[in-house]
């Protein structure tokens, strides 16, 4: 007897296999006009490898069976250690072969635009073990204030292998760095951190202090070392704690608990302890640890600008993708015409957010490897922007391609669900490393420095005169910028020049229609929800541009 019901119809084949690099025709544009003579074969490999089942799979069990804390071992001896699926190994040892982490500061010039698009597109395979990964890529300009510290740590830094063995770092093929600002009367401001460090000596490493007090938010706690904000009697310092004293002994990080958190499921997210025998040592000067961990910070909230597009780009791709082969009332959703506008509308956000992203990334290369004012000035001006803008619009984007997808978008179904894990991920990058208003702010400190205006206008030149609304809203700009903007209006201006940055690169090297549609939505009204693109819209030359090869 039949116990078949019914035959399962209209459903949609699985994008596997497929090279996200060959797919994604604007990384391509935005990548080839930061940098003409980028590595293609680099992309190529890694496109084909993060697009593999291999790769999905991986990201999947990495997500499903998340990291576990082990405080103590069998007899009751502290040992402080988290333990990971193999896939979350797997996965970091790809993000360190294709050299996404402290490689591209031996690399000349050119290496921080192609990991940057490394970066972005190593994204769509997993998000979230990308956090150790940044954060050994941005520790290395605060590192150098140590010279001592960075001619042991840098070689293992940079290393393109990757270690899983907890082990001093002296025995290791690969090293990782995590960091420890925030604490649990506030994270915005870390002048109030209560951490103390009292000074014991000195050695090979430099100034040593003994550390006393507890990181609410510590990820990535398995990484080699840590850059930690203490008070010493200088005022609030910045120190490298080693998992491991130069004696070979555990320097005592009591990892309290992992945070049960809403998506990033494969990264460990801990809270410690130091218990006045973990030992740190001093980079740069007492008194001057916020801006010195800032050094780092600004490279990982270029990494949040980064990982966002790369997510929105995922996002966009496995929408196409099933509404290409999904019907609904006698046509492929694709070919609805008010689909069509939601598709299109998406696809100029992701493209507008991989070539904001993608140009900050030029900005920081320019300015590692030469004395470019000019690329200093933007580079300063468009870290809090980009943080600010793509990842704002990042949850929004990821409802709204989940909802191209319908009920099943929403459905987890033993972590096959992508689009449902693409949406949980999505707000971290808005919260972590200075959340959305404090990058809002930080806009208007960056507006302080001498030649933003000037800077600016170079930087829009391409668009004047190309678009009415783009001539409006740039017009506006000079009397908006000289610092005399209130804290309450900072969101919309870190919006508008977002927007204006964006739209004189789409100009750059996207289509016209690209640019005029990208204008004409967003330049003289308020985006609100997506797909509300104006009749006469070129919608299919948009999605040309954006459909997957
Ligand atoms: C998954 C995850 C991992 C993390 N990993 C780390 C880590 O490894 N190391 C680490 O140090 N931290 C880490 N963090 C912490 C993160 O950086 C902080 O949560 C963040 O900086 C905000 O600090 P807070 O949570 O204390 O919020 P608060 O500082 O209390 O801020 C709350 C809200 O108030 C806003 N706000 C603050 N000041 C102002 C102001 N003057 N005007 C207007 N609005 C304001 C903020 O924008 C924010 O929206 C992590 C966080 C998450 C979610």
């Amino acid at each position: 007897m039949s116990n078949v019901t019914h035959e399962v119809t209209n459903q949609v084949e699985p994008l596997v296999d497929v090279n996200l690099f060959r797919a994604n025709r604007p990384l391509q544009d935005a990548l080839r006009f930061n940098l003409p003579a980028f590595d293609e074969d680099r992309f190529h490999a890694l496109g084909d490898e993060v697009g593999s089942a291999a790769m999905q799979r991986h990201a999947r069990l990495a997500n499903t069976f998340t990291p576990a804390l082990r405080s103590h071992d069998r007899v009751g001896r502290r040992i402080d250690q988290v333990e990971f699926h193999p896939s979350y190994h797997a996965l970091m040892e790809s993000a360190c072969r294709h050299r996404l982490h402290g490689t591209p500061w031996s690399e000349g010039p050119g290496g921080h635009i192609e990991r940057a698009a490394a970066f972005m597109l190593f994204t769509e395979a997993e998000p979230s073990i990308l956090c150790p990964i940044s954060m050994t890529y941005a520790v290395t300009p605060a590192l150098r204030a140590n010279a001592a510290l960075t001619a042991a740590w840098g070689p293992g830094l940079a290393s393109a292998h990757y270690d899983e063995r907890f082990l001093p770092f002296g025995q290791k093929a690969g090293l990782t760095m995590g960091m420890g600002m925030t604490e649990k009367q506030g994270g915005s401001d870390v002048r109030a951190n209560t951490t103390q460090a009292h000074a014991d000596g000195e050695d090979a490493w430099g100034r040593r202090y003994l550390v006393t007090g507890h990181k609410w938010f510590f990820s990535a706690p398995m990484c080699d070392a840590f850059l930690v904000l203490a008070q010493s009697a200088g005022g609030l310092s910045c120190l490298f704690v080693p998992r491991w004293r130069p004696d070979g002994s555990a320097n005592p990080i009591r990892i309290q608990r992992l945070k049960d958190k809403l998506g990033n499921g494969a990264n460990a997210s801990s809270e410690v302890e130091f218990d006045g025998s973990t030992l740190g040592w001093l980079v740069g000067d007492e008194g001057r640890g916020v801006p010195q961990i800032l050094a780092m910070g600004a490279l990982t909230r270029l990494d949040c600008a980064l990982g966002t597009a790369g997510l929105m780009r995922q996002a966009l791709t496995l929408a196409l993708h099933h509404t290409r082969q999904r019907m609904a009332f006698g046509k492929l959703l694709s070919e609805q015409p008010l689909m069509k506008n939601v598709l299109a509308d998406l696809a100029l956000e992701s493209e507008a957010a991989t070539a904001l992203a993608l140009r900050l990334a030029r900005s920081v290369d320019a300015s590692e490897h030469g004395n470019d004012a000019q690329e200093a000035v933007i580079r300063r001006v468009l870290t809090p922007i980009a943080k600010f803008w793509i990842c704002k619009r990042g949850a929004g984007y990821a409802q709204e391609a989940m909802e191209c997808l319908g009920g099943n978008g929403y459905v987890e179904e033993g972590g096959e669900g992508v689009m449902a894990r693409i949406y949980r991920e999505m707000p971290v990058n808005s919260i972590w490393e200075g959340a959305g208003n404090i990058m809002a702010l930080d806009l208007l400190r960056a507006l302080r420095g001498a030649d933003v205006a000037a800077a600016l206008a170079q930087e829009l030149a391409p668009a004047r005169g190309e678009h009415a609304a783009f001539d409006r809203l740039a017009s506006t700009l000079p009397d908006r910028i000289d610092g005399s903007t209130d804290e309450a209006q900072a969101r919309m201006l870190a919006r508008d020049i977002a927007l204006l940055v964006q739209a004189a690169l789409l100009r750059r090297h996207s289509t016209d229609a690209v640019f005029a549609a990208f204008c004409g939505s967003r330049l003289d009204r308020a985006a609100d929800v997506f797909g509300l693109l104006p009749a006469g819209t070129p919608f299919d030359a948009l999605l040309e541009r954006a459909l997957p090869r």
